[in-house]
């Protein structure tokens, strides 16, 4: 973090200081901003949350052992000198603020949309990494908690900043715009993720529209060209519009994708720069929205096209659970995607299965998807029929939530097996995959299908 002292920190948050060591030196702050003791590091500022199970206050002093030097809190505590503050969430977003502000040369870059926002968010991390020292960190920190932990990474160097935000309902994106105020914000998709918290597609449409309703008038809305509603956006944003995607207006444009029997995706970017092409290492055509989006904040951000285009083109920016492809050594391809699963990322998965089957058998093993409310037999079951048109060989679904994928009427001779669980699909694949099969693994996280994939990738 850009380094404060304990006083500063009293000060604009508006808390009062305590437990400050006997000869009156205030502690400064130079490390990490932590909610996790254990992540702790010298000179960190331990945020003691009431979550709740846990209450933070306990391990206070389990931080202080790992090197933090003092601790934001709600109530006094005597193992680390400490700020004492009525809101701790308000406090770290006045911290945020603060280590924004003081923040030279720095542009915030926000990223939202229904699915590939981590995705999206590693390969610009990469990108303007190769550039300029950059914060994009590792994981899904995309939430009220996230984005402070993210901001409060910023260092005096630091020049570019990537946030991910998710939106959970309407408001809770504008709130984590206030904690990082872009000035360039990416808007990927509108799917039905949530659509049981939001209630509709429009309103989730209306959520992730905060992003760029909070862009200032010289900043830059990057916006998917090829979903109506995130089009639909450039009449809600004061900034710049860069319209990307294959649609033939958007300033940065595919042309000539195409997928190979690996599942990657080829294509020619062209922009107002230049032309450029690029094979991608990740696997999956959806993978061709995400990377013209971090190539217009690229260009954006004043990185010629020839340089971005050749990161993006040599990243490998897989991240456990999502579109992990292993080759076992028998033959079998297993491609674990497990680590979330919404209607949106389920038609992308089973389209790169599609592309990666071609001479071979393919297997679809799905779970459930979370959070769709009274949509979710309706959605599971066009899941199914979606794995139907993809051609795929083999579905097997995976647990009651998902079973309406598993009763619609067969066809395309694809065979239909309905399991309780992970554990009777493990039977089952262990029985019959065969050299040289592919098997997609996808579910909500809740399913353990992401260890079955796991498990699978090996064949003892
Ligand atoms: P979360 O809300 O869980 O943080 P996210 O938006 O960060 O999700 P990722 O973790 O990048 O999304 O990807 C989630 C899933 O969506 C993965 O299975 C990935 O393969 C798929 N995916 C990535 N990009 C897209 C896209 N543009 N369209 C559809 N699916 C995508
Ligand atoms: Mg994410």
């Amino acid at each position: 973090m850009i380094a404060l002292t304990l006083a500063e920190i009293a000060d604009l948050t508006g808390g009062t200081l305590h437990a400050l060591p006997a000869d009156g030196h205030v502690p400064v702050v130079t490390g990490a901003v932590v909610t996790d003791s254990r992540e702790a590091e010298a000179g960190s500022l331990y945020v003691a949350r009431i979550g709740e199970s846990m209450d933070g206050h306990r391990f206070v002093g389990g931080a202080r052992d790992r090197g933090a030097v003092a601790a934001l809190t709600s109530r006094p505590v005597e193992e680390l000198p400490c700020v004492v503050v009525d809101d701790v969430q308000e406090a770290f977003v006045a911290l945020s603020r603060a280590v924004l502000d003081r923040a030279t040369d720095l542009t915030v870059i926000g990223i939202t949309g229904s699915s590939g926002k981590t995705s999206t968010k590693d390969l610009l991390g990469t990108v303007l990494g190769a550039a300029a020292p950059t914060i994009a960190p590792v994981g899904s920190y995309n939430s009220e908690v996230g984005v402070p932990l993210t901001v409060t990474r910023v260092t005096d160097d630091t020049r570019f900043l990537v946030v991910e935000m998710g939106a959970r309902g309407i408001g809770h994106v504008a709130y984590l715009t206030r904690i990082a105020p872009p000035r360039i914000g990416v808007v990927l998709n509108v799917g039905t993720a949530h659509v049981g918290e939001f209630g509709s597609r429009d309103a989730i449409a209306r959520a992730k529209a905060e992003l760029v309703e909070a862009l200032p008038a010289d900043g830059v809305a990057v916006l998917n060209a090829d979903d109506p509603a995130v089009r639909a956006m450039a009449g809600r944003t004061d900034a710049r519009v860069v319209l990307v995607g294959e649609d033939a207006d958007a300033t940065v444009r595919a042309e000539a994708v195409a997928v190979g029997p690996d599942g990657r995706a080829s294509f020619r970017v062209v922009s107002p720069q230049g032309e450029a092409t690029i094979a991608l290492r990740l696997v999956g055509r959806h993978h061709v929205g995400n990377a013209l989006a971090v190539l217009a904040v690229a260009l954006e951000c004043g990185i010629p096209l020839e340089q971005a285009a050749s990161t993006v083109a040599g990243a490998d920016v897989v991240s456990r659970w999502r579109m992990e492809v292993t080759e076992r050594a028998d033959g079998v391809t297993v491609v674990n995607d497990a680590y979330n699963a919404n209607p949106d990322s389920m038609r992308a998965a089973l389209a790169a299965l599609e592309s990666m089957g071609e001479g071979r058998r393919t297997w679809a093993v799905l779970g459930s998807m979370l959070e769709l409310g009274d949509e979710s037999d309706a959605e599971h079951a066009d899941i199914g029929g979606e794995a139907q048109r993809r051609g795929v060989a083999e579905l097997v679904v995976v647990g009651e939530t998902a079973r309406p994928m598993a009763d619609i009427a067969p066809a395309r001779g694809t065979r239909i097996r309905w399991v309780e669980d992970a554990d009777a699909a493990e039977a089952l694949l262990r029985e019959e995959l065969a050299p040289p099969d592919v098997v997609l693994f996808k579910s909500s996280r809740d399913a353990g299908l992401r260890w079955l994939g796991d498990r699978l990738t090996t064949t003892d």
